[in-house]
């Protein structure tokens, strides 16, 4: 029954790219979501098995397809290299959503209009104002996930900031000095989903041992995003938690500076960092701030001169007009945190610093 469900919304988000395509082509039109949606009543009577999904599921396919115009007309004016939409072939339309309505919860069950009772194991009980539920095909397997309202619960002010350095070998250097390392287990699945690709790039495309090859990197690129994902939750919990404002580099100024490969590997990584430590500061109360990166690695923390020949390699700082002596990273962290601190405009947490020589980098 999911399954139709998304047969039928792939098809009907399908037709409905087509439609805005044709349209755009023969007749200079353009077509929205809210146009396409007068025509669903239409759509139920000349195909039957339309009626078989609740209505404001097919409005939302309907929506996303003018999401995806949206981003597309977006980069267009950014002067990206933008992707026209796409048609969505069997394996890529993975989900259908309940925007408002037409759902309901229990510990055991889920209900759903137009499917009806589906058993679950609810993971932990939902709390707040449920909004929308999405289900959702993964590998095989079938998730419900809710959105939900809460309250923000604000925590006790620390007094405490600090800068965080995003690094390669390590996940992050603070400016407190510690070095926060990517969890092993995390490295070793890194490690076998290379194996893994590598074996599926030797597989005959389209034969049973590919297709069993490509179901075991799907499954282990799930572990690794989870394990990724679990490991981000935690270390931006653990910042969130300890201090009032937390600095660091704001990646998109620092994409077009650097250049530097592996930095830019890690920016996916990076950017869900970043978005959770963003919305855990909104719900604690807490302060994120993106500063400029520019430099960071070659400014002394102890007197401001700024120049290449300081960072004298990956790890070691020495500056040369003043002889301080430092960890790169740990430097590259201190001088993270200056410069958020000239744009904190609570007084109280000002007052509250704790600035070991702190000045601001230039
Ligand atoms: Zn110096």
């Amino acid at each position: 029954m999911l399954l139709e469900q998304l047969r039928l919304c792939r098809n009907l988000y399908n037709a409905a790219l087509q439609e805005r395509r044709d349209a755009y082509r023969k007749a200079g039109k353009t077509v929205t979501a809210y146009d396409q949606m007068k025509y669903l009543t239409e759509i139920k009577a000349a195909l039957p098995e339309y009626k078989g999904v609740y209505s404001q599921v097919l409005q939302d396919v309907l929506k996303r397809l003018e999401k995806a115009f949206q981003g597309f007309f977006r980069r267009v004016k950014a002067g990206q290299t933008p992707g026209y939409p796409r048609f969505k072939g069997a394996g890529w339309y993975d989900s259908i959503c309940y925007p408002q309505s037409g759902f309901s919860v229990s510990e055991k069950t889920a209900y759903f209009s137009k499917i009806g009772n589906i058993r679950i194991r609810l993971h932990r009980p939902l709390s707040g104002k449920v909004k929308t539920a999405t289900i959702t095909r993964d590998c095989g397997e079938w998730y419900v996930s809710y959105v939900c309202e809460v309250e923000a619960a604000p925590l006790p002010a620390t007094g405490s900031q600090v800068g965080v350095d995003m690094g390669t070998t390590y996940f992050c250097i603070t400016s407190d000095g510690e070095f926060v390392e990517n969890p092993r287990h995390f490295q070793r699945s890194m490690k076998a989903l290379r194996v893994k690709q590598r074996s599926l790039s030797r597989k005959k495309r389209g034969s049973n041992r590919w297709k069993k090859a490509k179901a075991a990197v799907a499954k282990l690129h799930r572990k690794v995003a989870r394990q990724r994902l679990d490991f981000h939750h935690k270390t931006a919990t653990k910042l969130i938690r300890e201090n009032d404002l937390v600095a660091h580099e704001d990646l998109n100024v620092s994409g077009m500076g650097k250049g530097n490969l592996a930095r830019s590997i890690h920016d996916v990584g990076w950017g869900q960092f970043f978005s959770l430590l963003a919305v855990k500061a909104v719900s604690a109360g807490r302060q994120v701030i993106r500063v400029d990166p520019k430099y960071t690695s070659q400014a002394c923390n102890k007197c401001g001169h700024t120049c290449r020949e300081n960072r004298v390699s990956q790890s070691r700082f020495v500056c040369v007009a003043c002889g301080h002596t430092a960890n790169a990273d740990h430097n590259a962290a201190l001088n993270i945190l200056a410069r958020a601190l000239p744009s904190v405009q609570n007084v109280e947490v000002m007052r509250g610093l704790r600035s070991p020589g702190l000045q601001s980098g230039e």
